[in-house]
């Protein structure tokens, strides 16, 4: 059997979803930080319409977790579309 991340053999019993337990640590922190991105970057997208609206209270907490909330509800809506790999 051959590794999916590094496609290299080797495969023992120690492996993790079909991958060395390195490869499959490695694969893991890559999507995690990519999907820490894209929150963020939804995130400061809502925030800055949020801001911006001149009805905003200037209550600046509410506005970041709101931003946040928008960012993982685009973040569930994205799954549920089947883009998660678009970047890759
Ligand atoms: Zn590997």
């Amino acid at each position: 059997m051959v590794c999916p991340e590094c496609h290299k053999p080797g495969m023992s019993d120690r492996e993790i979803n079909g991958m060395h337990p390195a490869c499959f640590v490695k694969k893991m922190i890559h999507e995690e930080a990519q999907t820490a991105t894209l929150r963020d970057q939804f995130a400061m997208a809502a925030l800055r319409g949020i801001i911006s609206n001149k009805y905003w209270d200037y209550d600046i907490e509410r506005a970041v977790k709101l931003a946040y909330e928008i960012a993982d509800a685009m973040l569930a809506a994205r799954k549920q579309n089947g883009n998660e790999k678009e970047n890759d």
